[in-house]
């Protein structure tokens, strides 16, 4: 589009779509449609075999999906995209494109915890073994690491804990094994680049920040285009290998004709393929909205974050606030690093009075809505002891970071003294 490197404010506007070419539609087209028509027997026998790309049916791919996909690539640094049905769907595709039963992943404890159940219990019953380790140790990624091990998975900015990954470190520990560092970048759109830390493939939950206004469940794989598949081919056998499902394709080659995405590929034509987990049109489309004005909400949301944290500090019904910006040593090392512009729109407080207050205060919030999500426009709540979190032990509880006082706040776009005036009365409430 440009001959010079377009910034991000731009490229969330302008990547991957003009105009259309026949109407002159300046917003993109959502193309609802399930398949497409093509020009000739040979057209349609070169789709099929990869020999040119192109639109076949909306399940495997659609232009309105690929103008979001097109973006997210633009906006992340990586090759290529794939977007799919929710932010669950692109974490389990992220690895499944790698790993197979009798093989492992080691991941970071610090996740999301939809996450933590699909690691900790379906990949398990499908023969995928999760190696949990602790990330204020990269080294324990080596440890948990043997010839099975296809990928490491971690979040940038997690909660409850909010604890910056240590993402170079760890990415720079698998790359001579051949093993690829995968990043759930949801929590920091733009303020964390983890392909410019040497992570190979990032994943999102789009029905977050880049959505961005709560109306759509989507997820996003981006591949960085930045890693060597073929480097130690006996670690990447799904890449390395030929796939019988595609006339004995081996992936890691046969994509080279088309750029660095072997792997980004192979998720499409196999998982999406196979396992349809496929991104509507018309989500595609209100996530592009929501991607538009993304430059300009995230410095908000981190703004009033940060004045809520403060904000907090001060109160003395409140024991502690969480928040990369009240963290010191080794963490606040990795939120400066990892994090540019902004520590994110997430807070996490423990109130003293424990689980009786949390419940009181969600109860007493008027703006704050009290709901299981991140990354609205809008400013969330939620006390986890007494919802998400309700099913663990009080021990489990406490070693995923969240006591019983703990209250989670996805602070969101408002004016800061209406958000902080909520919170006051809220507070006020707790007695
Ligand atoms: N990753 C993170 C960090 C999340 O917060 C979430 C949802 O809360 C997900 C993944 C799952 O995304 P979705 O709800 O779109 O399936």
């Amino acid at each position: 589009m440009a001959d010079r490197p377009l910034h991000p404010e731009t490229l969330a506007l302008h990547a991957g779509w003009r105009a259309d070419p026949t109407t002159g539609a300046v917003a993109p087209p959502i193309f609802q449609t399930t398949s497409y028509q093509f020009q000739s027997t040979d057209h349609a026998a070169n789709l099929f075999a990869l020999k040119e790309l192109g639109n076949i049916y909306t399940r495997i791919g659609n232009p309105t999906t690929d103008i979001l996909e097109q973006r997210l690539a633009a906006l992340e640094g990586g090759a290529a995209a794939l977007a799919v049905s929710s932010g669950q769907a692109a974490s389990a595709f992220a690895l499944q494109n790698l790993a197979r039963a009798g093989d492992n992943i080691v991941s970071s404890t610090d996740l999301y915890g939809g996450t933590w159940n699909l690691f900790a219990n379906t990949l398990p019953d499908l023969g995928i073994e999760v190696r949990f380790v602790d990330p204020a140790d990269p080294e324990a990624f080596r440890r948990a690491t043997d010839d099975r091990t296809r990928a490491y998975y971690a979040e940038t900015l997690p909660n409850p804990k909010l604890r910056v990954f240590p993402i170079a470190e760890v990415a720079a520990i698998g790359r001579p094994l051949g093993i690829p560092l995968i990043m759930d970048n949801t929590a920091a759109p733009l303020l964390a680049r983890p392909f410019d830390h040497g992570a190979a493939v990032v994943v999102y939950s789009t029905t977050k920040y880049l959505g961005g206004h709560g109306t759509s469940i989507g997820g996003a794989i981006i591949d960085g285009g930045n890693f060597e598949w073929d480097a130690i081919p006996a670690r990447q056998p799904l890449l390395n290998t030929p796939d019988k499902s595609y006339h004995g394709a081996v992936w890691s080659q046969a994509a080279k004709p088309l750029g660095p995405i072997a792997y980004i590929l192979r998720a499409r034509v196999i998982l999406l393929r196979d396992l349809g987990s496929a991104l509507s049109p018309f989500n595609a489309f209100q996530t592009l909205q929501g991607v538009e004005t993304l430059a300009l909400r995230m410095p908000r949301h981190c703004e009033n974050a940060r004045k809520v944290a403060d904000f907090l500090a001060a109160r003395p019904e409140i024991a502690a606030v969480i928040h990369p910006a009240r963290q010191s040593g080794t963490e606040r090392e990795r939120a400066d690093r990892y994090l540019k512009g902004g520590y994110g729109g997430l807070v996490g407080f423990e109130l003293k009075a424990g689980m009786e207050a949390g419940r009181r205060f969600i109860d007493a919030l008027k703006l704050f809505y009290h709901v299981a999500n991140i990354g609205d426009a809008r400013s969330l709540a939620i006390h986890p002891a007494s919802t998400t979190h309700s099913q663990l032990s009080a021990e489990d509880r406490l070693a995923t970071g969240v006591s019983d006082g703990y209250v989670r706040l996805s602070v969101g776009i408002e004016h800061i003294d209406d958000i902080l005036a909520d919170l006051d009365q809220a507070l006020s409430a707790v007695g």
